[in-house]
């Protein structure tokens, strides 16, 4: 695009992955003379990428400025009707007086709030606002449940608190690195890239994973473990750990509780034991025990490889078991560090946006919380329910498709993609009296189940603030302006809720003015901070909380008093606790009829459920299409060749997908990434089959583990080849490092195709 007037430069933040990666945006006036993204490069001096940016960061210009926007609301009578265009006016003022009429037949419980980590911190403050405050339904979930829902619960129980207690500057320091359960090459190259430079310089890397991903490839120590089996293998390495003598007695003895009872526990997991279950050598246990043992400063990383299970909590649990036992949390270069999947999930866990949490950390489980925040929303007291609270996105969707939740209002996610045996969503949409969705590009999955769609605008089309995993707040500004009549999501969902007659709580002119009543809900208990925090400040410089007023930019070590240097966990004691987690199989095994384990995972160029990065012409040319991984073993034994288009079945749908034949899988598992869905062709949708037991902490499903069939449908269409194992590199120093766009990829959504009107195809029975 030409720009027909000058451009400026303004910083922003990836709207990707939770890396956080700060952006310089190019802006000018495009020839429809509205404000354009032109270019977007790493903003040097932010603090989570210092330049650097990915492919998926570096292509933003292209995605902000792919057809297919919303302009208008969209509107249907029936359900089979087609959706029409209406006036934003109008379809905000149906939806506020649908979404009433519903609350006053049946109920408030009978309205559920659907949101997700891509909304801006304003916007999920102001749906739980709306949700528990005013329509006064404890039904709200966010995407976060499938994401990080694990690692948030487990922090609290051993911690007293959620978010990481460390920092990215912490990357610069350690000795070693554990990276278990997440593929961080592909998921999070900007930091991989950060960690690979400590490697370099001598630091040791330790990769747990069942698949030999980028990251593993760059390990010194690749524990290829059985699925599931990861409690085994955390035990085993702390009663390594005790034997050798690597423990710190005078941490555990200070700062920790709950240590009588771990040897005795540990007992259990000799490394013969734990070597029988995970199916490594005991040399390499003992070689990971080692690196770690005798580490001076060392780092844990996970996400979904530990999060995404039935006893994801407990993966956290043992894993900070191992930090708490050798001391190394709570100062440089040590600690356990969740990595965050979106760009405010962070933020949307602060503000409190799954099932009980309320904003600033805390829960409507707890008298004084409740109590708090109905004086910050200044409601009479007993306003926000204790009762009537959820658990979790599986049980949302379902209570949908039983009846019992009559209306849905999704913003900024796509479930009928994203969720775990996603026959539960079709199920609940198509049995809702009223689905709303709210998004930026007409074409999702899930826009297609809507009664009304409501267009939402970029994050660089408005005021809002990012957090990412390591609590660091950027500032977005409103850099071009948002096609026709679409909104930012803030300023719907205000909209909406003075429509349903809350004018009194919902009367904001700004951004800004919501990121105030924010900021009054600093929890002196957490340590959750933002009064040293103003847009004003944001507006030159980003900030991590804990944010004290008058604090510096940035505060990298939590839970050590600034004065005294005393540490002190947020628990009724003070001190962070051990819990004895025993080894438990995943929720379903494979046996005679579904002999496979099947793995979900992500690829390097693309995101989530490709509503964005699906429209960038460069990505799709690098990770093209879907796949299913399967051993050369098998391959042979099930007369399966690369490329064949193979039917992945489970109890719950199918699959059919290309295959690539590769020892990057162990023998009798396989691996498919989940980004390519309804819109790129018929069952392509992994998440028909993966499962949706969850676990019983955080309600986090197991999309890692499910037992599958593989079966040939037909020969390849034509040869594929495997997708490389690359390893990122960071693109921003070079001009255009993906070089020419390639020509648009068949399958993705057509620029002008109109609103969808079928529903995608559902999940069908196993033949
Ligand atoms: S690592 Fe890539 S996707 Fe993630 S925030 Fe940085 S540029 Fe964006």
């Amino acid at each position: 695009m030409t720009p027909t007037t000058p451009t400026s430069q303004v910083r922003s933040v990836c709207s990707y992955c939770g890396v956080g990666c700060g952006i310089v945006l190019d802006v000018g006036m495009g020839p429809d003379g509205r404000r354009t993204v032109l270019k977007a490069t790493g903003d040097k001096a932010h603090p989570a990428n210092a330049g650097r940016l990915c492919t998926k960061g570096a292509t933003t210009a292209e995605m902000l400025s792919a057809p297919g926007r919303l302009t208008t609301a969209l509107v249907r009578d029936d359900r089979g009707a087609e959706p029409v265009p209406a006036p934003m006016a109008d379809a905000v003022a149906e939806t506020a007086r649908r979404l009433r009429a519903i609350i006053d037949e049946h109920g408030p419980d009978s309205v559920a709030f659907y949101v997700s980590g891509q909304m801006s911190l304003e916007a999920q403050y102001l749906t739980n606002k709306l949700a528990k405050g005013f329509v006064r339904t404890n039904q709200i979930e966010s995407n976060s449940r499938l994401c990080m829902a694990s690692a948030g619960a487990g922090y609290k129980l051993s911690l007293g608190a959620d978010g990481p207690p460390g920092s990215y500057e912490d990357f610069d320091r350690a000795d070693a690195f554990l990276v278990i359960g997440s593929n961080m090459a592909d998921c999070h190259p900007i930091l991989f890239l950060r960690m690979m430079e400590r490697v370099k310089a001598g630091a040791k890397l330790i990769v747990v994973d069942p698949r030999r991903t980028a990251t593993a490839a760059k390990a010194d120590l690749f524990l290829q473990v059985e699925p599931g089996t990861d409690l085994a293998l955390l035990n085993g390495l702390l009663g390594l750990l005790v034997e050798a003598g690597h423990t710190d007695p005078d941490f555990i003895a200070a700062h920790t509780e709950g240590w009588e009872a771990m040897p005795e526990f540990l007992a259990d997991y000799a490394p013969d034991v734990v070597a029988g279950i995970t199916g490594l050598d005991e040399d390499d246990l003992r070689e990971a025990a080692r690196l770690i043992g005798s580490a001076g400063e060392w780092m844990s990383l996970w996400t979904m490889g530990l999060n995404q299970s039935t006893h994801g909590t407990w993966n956290t649990n043992a894993l900070v078991n191992l930090h708490l036992a050798t001391g190394t949390i709570c100062r440089p270069g040590s600690g356990p560090f969740s990595l965050t999947g979106q760009p405010n999930a962070m933020g949307g866990r602060e503000m409190g946006y799954m099932g009980p949490g309320l904003p600033g950390q805390r829960s409507v489980l707890v008298d004084s919380e409740r109590e708090f925040i109905e004086d910050l929303w200044e409601l009479p007291p007993g306003t926000v329910r204790k009762d009537g609270v959820g658990r979790g996105t599986v049980e949302m969707f379902q209570k949908m498709a039983d009846g019992e939740i009559k209306a849905c209002w999704i913003i900024c996610t796509n479930p009928v993609a994203s969720v775990a045996n996603r026959r539960t969503v079709i199920e609940g949409l198509e049995a809702a009296e009223f689905v709303v969705t709210q998004d930026v590009f007409g074409e999702t999955e899930t826009n297609a189940y809507a009664d009304v769609v409501l267009p939402g605008a970029m994050w660089t089309e408005g005021e809002g603030v990012f957090v990412n995993s390591e609590r660091n707040l950027t500032l977005t500004l409103p850099v071009a302006d948002p096609p026709g009549e679409a909104m930012a999501d803030w300023r719907i969902i205000a909209s909406v809720a003075r429509g349903m007659g809350y004018e009194k709580g919902f009367s904001y002119d700004s951004a800004e003015q919501v990121f105030e009543e924010i900021r009054r809900a600093w929890n002196p208990v957490t340590g959750w901070d933002l009064r040293g925090v103003t847009y004003e400040r944001l507006r030159s410089e980003p900030v991590q909380w804990p944010a004290a007023e008058g604090g510096p930019a940035r505060n990298p070590i939590r839970y050590v008093d600034g004065g005294t240097g005393e540490l002190r966990f947020p628990t009724a004691s003070g001190r962070a606790v051990f819990h004895a987690r025993p080894h438990l199989p995943a929720a379903e095994m494979p046996d005679d009829d579904f002999p496979f384990v099947l793995n979900t995972g992500r690829v390097q160029h693309q995101w989530h459920t490709l509503t964005k990065t699906g429209r960038v012409a460069k990505l799709n040319k690098l990770n093209p299409g879907p796949f299913v991984e399967l051993h050369p073993e098998d391959a042979a034994a099930l007369g399966i060749a690369e490329g064949d288009r193979v039917e992945v079945a489970s109890r719950r749908g199918r699959a059919v997908l290309p295959a690539v034949v590769t020892d990057r899988v162990l023998p009798g598992g396989c691996f498919a990434p989940f980004h390519w869905n309804d819109l790129f062709g018929e069952y392509l949708s992994v998440n028909a089959v993966t499962s949706d037991a969850v676990d019983p902490i955080s309600f986090q499903p197991e999309f890692k583990v499910c037992a599958v069939s593989l079966t040939r449908v037909s020969a390849a269409p034509a040869p594929v080849s495997a997708p490389a194992v690359i390893v990122p590199t960071s693109v921003t120093p070079h001009p255009d490092p993906l070089g020419p766009a390639p020509p648009p990829p068949p399958g993705p959504p057509a620029p002008d195709r109109p609103y969808p009107t079928a529903s995608p195809p559902g999940p069908a029975p196993r033949p």
